[in-house]
């Protein structure tokens, strides 16, 4: 394994003020950066950084990824975009523009900067997968002219600028494919899988599962998701990804329902709902480079995690 040969100092965050990126910022101030969090606040809350206001190190600016930005960084966390299928697909033209718009002004911001940038990309680069678990060698099977594709197709298309600049300019990139993630700090009204099962049975309403909840997904709890993010961005500029980073522990989507229902109680029924269109059916990493590159895998299961989020929505239902 690589050790980590740089650490930087100001750090961009775009998306900051969402759900993954509020807990990076938190780890960078943790470990002494200053951070610039950046972000439109289309699907972030500023009350996911209200506990950082006053902290000299971190900075708040609202501005959208697709317009140009022109500041002074030692690194970039591209974050930006709304990463929820209700949300991505509510103005689905503007969450491609976000993805590609979003990855060429950063992409340039770097390249003048000549700073290392980091990608959020996404399992869904590989579709609905016919190659399982799925290594990064895995070209994916994805429908380009879908509903999901303005999310999936703009992560590919921003995987590609990626690593053209690259290619190009020289630039360090690192690419990282992220796999299902839950933890505080979730949206509760995104409509993720997590969320809701935790929310409705919270409310004692009934678990709405989609299709017969036999499509499988590998859930991996936020600590260790960005303990993944910083070993990649800290190893040397060799290492550019793309790289999963997720829990390759796989559940049903019932299994999962009957998992938060056990443990919330209650008088909440499992019902099933239509399956949305070109819901993959299974998904799960294979995260063999994770852990040999990074010396990386998650810490977190299912079960402590879910215990944590459901603690954090108990007080968000609470108001
Ligand atoms: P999120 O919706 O909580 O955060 C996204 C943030 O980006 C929000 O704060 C939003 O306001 C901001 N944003 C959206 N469009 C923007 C724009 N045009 N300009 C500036 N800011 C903009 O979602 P998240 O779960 O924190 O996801 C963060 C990143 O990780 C996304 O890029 C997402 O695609 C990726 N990702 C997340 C998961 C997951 O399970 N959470 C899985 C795969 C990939
Ligand atoms: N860009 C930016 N901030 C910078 C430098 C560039 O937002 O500090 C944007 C710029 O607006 C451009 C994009 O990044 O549209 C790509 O920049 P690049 O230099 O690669 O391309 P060019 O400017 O030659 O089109
Ligand atoms: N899902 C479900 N009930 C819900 C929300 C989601 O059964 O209330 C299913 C959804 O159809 C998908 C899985 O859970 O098969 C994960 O959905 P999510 O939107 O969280 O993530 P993604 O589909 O992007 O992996």
């Amino acid at each position: 394994m690589n050790k980590p040969t740089y650490r930087r100092n100001r750090v961009l965050v775009t998306g900051g003020a969402g759900f993954l990126g509020s807990h990076l910022i938190d780890r960078l101030l943790e470990r002494g950066d200053e951070v610039l969090c950046v972000d439109n606040l289309f699907t972030g809350d500023k009350s996911n950084i209200d506990h950082l206001a006053g902290n000299p190190r971190f900075e708040f600016m609202r501005h959208d990824v697709c317009l140009p930005l022109f500041v002074e960084v030692d690194a970039i966390y591209n974050l930006a975009c709304p990463a929820s299928p209700i949300h991505y697909q509510h103005d689905p033209v503007q969450t491609t523009k976000t993805s590609v718009h979003g990855a060429i002004n950063m992409l340039g911001l770097a390249k003048r900067l000549k700073v290392p940038i980091f990608q959020a990309s996404t399992s869904e680069v590989y579709g609905d997968p016919s190659v399982h678990p799925q290594p990064e060698s895995y070209w994916g099977n994805v429908n380009p002219i879908g509903i999901r594709s303005c999310y999936d197709e703009g992560k590919r298309c921003a995987e590609t600028l990626f690593f053209d600049y690259h290619r190009q300019h020289d630039l360090s990139i690192k690419v990282a494919r992220i796999f299902n993630t839950y933890g505080p700090r979730m949206n509760a009204a995104d409509g993720r899988v997590v969320s809701n099962f935790v929310v409705q049975a919270l409310h004692g309403e009934d678990i709405t599962i989609y299709g017969d909840g036999s499509q499988t997904r590998s859930f991996c709890y936020v600590d260790d998701l960005i303990e993944g993010f910083l070993r990649l961005m800290d190893i040397g500029p060799e290492v550019t990804g793309p790289i999963n980073i997720g829990n390759p522990n796989e559940f049903t989507i019932r299994e999962l329902a009957e998992q938060v229902l056990a443990k919330i109680g209650g008088k909440s029924k499992l019902i099933e709902e239509p399956l949305p269109q070109d819901d993959p059916m299974q998904r799960k990493p294979d995260i063999t480079k994770a852990q040999d590159v990074l010396g990386w895998e998650p810490k977190v299961q299912l079960d402590e995690g879910l215990d944590r989020t459901i603690a954090y929505f108990r007080k968000v239902v609470a108001g």
